[in-house]
């Protein structure tokens, strides 16, 4: 299998190459040449770790059976995920229609990010000792919350590797913190800035381009990486769970072998619905690929009207992790659409630099029309939902789930299309946004005027619902903070430059 750049297709890696590298050189995205097919007769009696050691060696044909099924058994299993099925199903219904909630939560922070986090490491140690020579990677995040404590978590004490992470220290969550703050492991550190996410992330990638740190790391026989949703290291794990899904519905009964289901993402960086995308490709019965956006709705919107614009008012809502108006991972589904031509697309986002904005020709904005439904929800609509969701079904959801649930609803009511089976990704616990559930489910009375923080909204939260808190959250309380660092944007180079040691 062979992968090349979205922007041009005549730079050409294989999979060790693109997980190393991450960003091909011209500024494009790496993906694979063809769709490899899958065979869900054979996927079916697997188990979950079974189903990802055969999905994954479809795409990553340098790394041996052995190498990947250690990859697999190290990134899933019952200590990390709390049972062997790393993502389990259950169904609850909403306004009269059964949606069957796919929980990518029961890693060890709590959100789906773990499903690619936790095994990117392993894939990404492997493709610096084939194609890199063996050198140490040091990996840096700028994060709004979710990524940062995935990332420490995935490779805390991963040989070869070390890992810094930079968060706006007014712009996430009183858990999302001290998740950070607390974090365990030898080769990391964590840091708050002063400014926000987006200052976080450009001073990022300003020091993965700043020659003299390149020369002290190189120095010490090592590069900067990254572990952010582009790589395709990243891309290729959320794949295996559309699939596994589906072969878990056929065996408990929900769907027969072959039928359609559709699929329901909470969407920011286009990351987790292109991955049930390339399920698609590779076979998998899905009918519509329904992409719910919060506010920052510019995707709804590019898929209904086919232009993407991105000058607009950013909104900061309750569902943080999709407040996003460039989504990277758009950029591939691009390239499929339009006859994988790279040119193409390489003008798409250089009008996306210079102006904002791009459109797509009118066959493409057709296929885009056939193949997703785009819809948005609102603050007030996101929180109503958890609310009635809850009185429904007495299941709690968290507020980015929320956002696809209520963005479902409007697609049943909109097509009439409530008889397709659904599969709704939720994507993280309601107990990492306590402060935003409890006022969704007008809880002030309960108390929680007199909470002094959001550990003691986790009590009333559980004693509220009775919704199970997850392990990793509820052994926060135990645990002590590890890291106390602030700095100002233009000092983050030094603070690097003495906390690893480099001078
Ligand atoms: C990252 C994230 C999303 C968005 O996923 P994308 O792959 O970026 O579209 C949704 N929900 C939660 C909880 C997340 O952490």
């Amino acid at each position: 299998m062979h992968f090349n750049s979205t922007q041009n297709n005549k730079n050409i890696v294989n999979s060790a190459q693109a997980i190393a590298q991450g960003l091909s050189p011209d500024g494009g995205l790496f993906v694979p040449q063809s769709f490899p097919k899958i065979n869900l007769q054979e996927l079916i009696n697997l188990t979950y770790n079974g189903r990802a050691k055969s999905v994954l060696g479809l795409y990553l044909t340098d790394y041996s059976a052995p190498e990947l099924a250690n990859c697999v058994d190290n990134a899933y299993n019952a200590e990390k995920f709390g049972s062997d099925n790393p993502t389990p199903i259950t169904a609850q219904s909403f306004n009269g229609t059964q949606i069957n909630f796919l929980e990518l939560w029961h890693g060890p922070t709590s959100a789906f990010k773990d499903m690619a986090l936790q095994i990117l490491p392993h894939l990404l140690t492997l493709a610096y000792k084939k194609e890199e020579a063996g050198k140490q990677a040091l990996i840096l995040v700028a994060t709004s919350g979710d990524t940062g404590k995935a990332a420490l978590e995935g490779f805390k004490d991963v040989p070869n590797t070390q890992i810094a992470v930079f968060y706006p220290e007014n712009g996430v969550s009183e858990i999302q913190k001290f998740q950070m703050n607390s974090q365990a492991g030898e080769n990391v550190l964590v840091c708050g800035i002063n400014g926000n996410f987006d200052d976080a992330q450009t001073a990022v990638k300003r020091l993965f381009n700043t020659q003299t740190l390149i020369n002290k790391l190189a120095a010490k026989n090592t590069m900067f990486s990254s572990a952010n949703s582009i790589n395709f290291g990243r891309l290729v794990p959320q794949v295996v769970y559309y699939i596994s899904a589906y072969c878990d519905m056929v065996n408990g009964g929900k769907i027969a072998m072959g039928e359609q289901i559709n699929v329901v993402v909470p969407t920011g960086n286009f990351g987790n619905i292109l991955a049930a995308y390339y399920a698609k490709r590779m076979g998998l019965p899905i009918g519509k690929l329904i992409c719910a956006s919060n506010s920052n709705n510019v995707l709804a919107e590019f898929i209904n009207t086919g232009v993407y614009n991105k000058n607009r008012k950013f909104f900061t809502t309750i569902s943080p992790s999709m407040d996003i108006l460039v989504s990277s991972n758009l950029e591939r589904l691009l390239y499929h659409l339009c006859g994988e031509n790279s040119d193409t697309v390489a003008a798409m986002m250089q009008s996306l630099k210079t102006n904002g904005s791009f459109t797509v020709a009118d066959d493409v904005k057709a296929e885009i029309s056939e193949l997703f439904y785009g819809n948005s929800c609102t603050e007030e609509e996101t929180q109503q939902t958890i609310k009635q969701l809850f009185e429904q079904s007495c299941y709690l959801c968290d507020p980015h789930t929320a956002v696809a649930v209520n963005v479902y609803d409007k697609y049943a009511k909109q097509t009439g299309d409530c008889k397709t089976p659904v599969l709704l990704v939720s994507t993280a616990s309601p107990y990492k946004f306590p402060a935003a559930v409890l006022d969704a489910l007008d809880a002030k009375q309960q108390g929680v005027a007199s909470c002094k923080n959001e550990f003691e909204m986790l009590d009333v939260l559980n004693s509220l619902t009775g919704a199970p808190v997850p392990a990793p959250i509820l052994n926060l309380k135990t645990q002590t903070k590890r890291f106390a660092n602030l700095t100002e944007v233009p000092d983050m180079e030094q603070f690097l430059t003495e906390k690893l040691g480099l001078n």
